[in-house]
């Protein structure tokens, strides 16, 4: 019968284990087993892979309908949003802002996207793709705004537009926030 992968690799697989501290001189990891238990593990390389955290916007208030995208459950919560039929802003038009664009405007939402570079996805992609996608964006109906900073989400409890630098305003039900820090 054939191995699990893992097995194959014979790798020390520790699931639901957290990694709490690296002490780089020493070369020790202090893993966080559970109910109270402490392991140290030395190493002689280590590679950090923790991933990559949402970024949000400096001073963000605390407004009901800015959602950041990176679990399930987050998803799960904009999609139950996005039934409300609500105008969205996305800012940001990387992948993930890219994405949340084209599916918002696959449900027939009005959508606009905030970007301050001069093309989406130029990380990814260079500006001279990017603008291909901008143009396909534009093509399904986005309101894809480029070279543009984002000032301030406002609104009271709930948000209720998004100020650009330039003092003009974005109405807005929901704001996604596509970016992500790595940590
Ligand atoms: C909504 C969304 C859609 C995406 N779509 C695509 C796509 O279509 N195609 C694509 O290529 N990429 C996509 N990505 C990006 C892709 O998910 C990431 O690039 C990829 O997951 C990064 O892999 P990673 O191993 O660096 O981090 P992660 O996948 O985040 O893995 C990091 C792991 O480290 C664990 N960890 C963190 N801290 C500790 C600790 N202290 N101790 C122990 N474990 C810890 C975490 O639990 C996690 O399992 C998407 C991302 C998002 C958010």
């Amino acid at each position: 019968m054939r191995r699990a992968p893992y097995d194959e690799l014979e790798l020390d697989l520790r699931l639901g284990v957290r990694a709490t501290a690296l002490d780089a001189g020493a070369k020790v990891l202090t893993l966080d087993l559970g109910a109270g238990t402490r392991e140290e593990l030395a190493f002689d390389g280590a590679l950090l892979a923790t991933g990559a955290t949402p970024r949000t916007l400096p001073d963000t208030p605390d407004l009901d309908g800015i959602f950041v995208l990176r679990t399930i459950d987050d998803a799960l919560d904009l999609r139950a949003r996005l039934d409300d039929h609500p105008r969205v802003v996305v800012i940001g038009a990387g992948f993930i802002g890219s994405e949340v664009a084209a599916t918002c405007r696959g449900r027939g939402l009005q959508v606009t996207v905030l970007e301050a570079l001069r093309a989406p996805l130029v990380r990814g992609l260079g500006e001279t793709l990017g603008m291909v996608c901008g143009e396909l964006h534009r093509d399904h109906g986005v309101d894809l705004r480029l070279g543009v900073g984002v000032a301030a989400i406002e609104g009271d409890g709930k948000v209720e537009r998004v100020r650009l630098d330039d003092g003009s305003t974005v109405d807005a039900d929901v704001v996604v926030v596509g970016w992500v820090w790595y940590r």
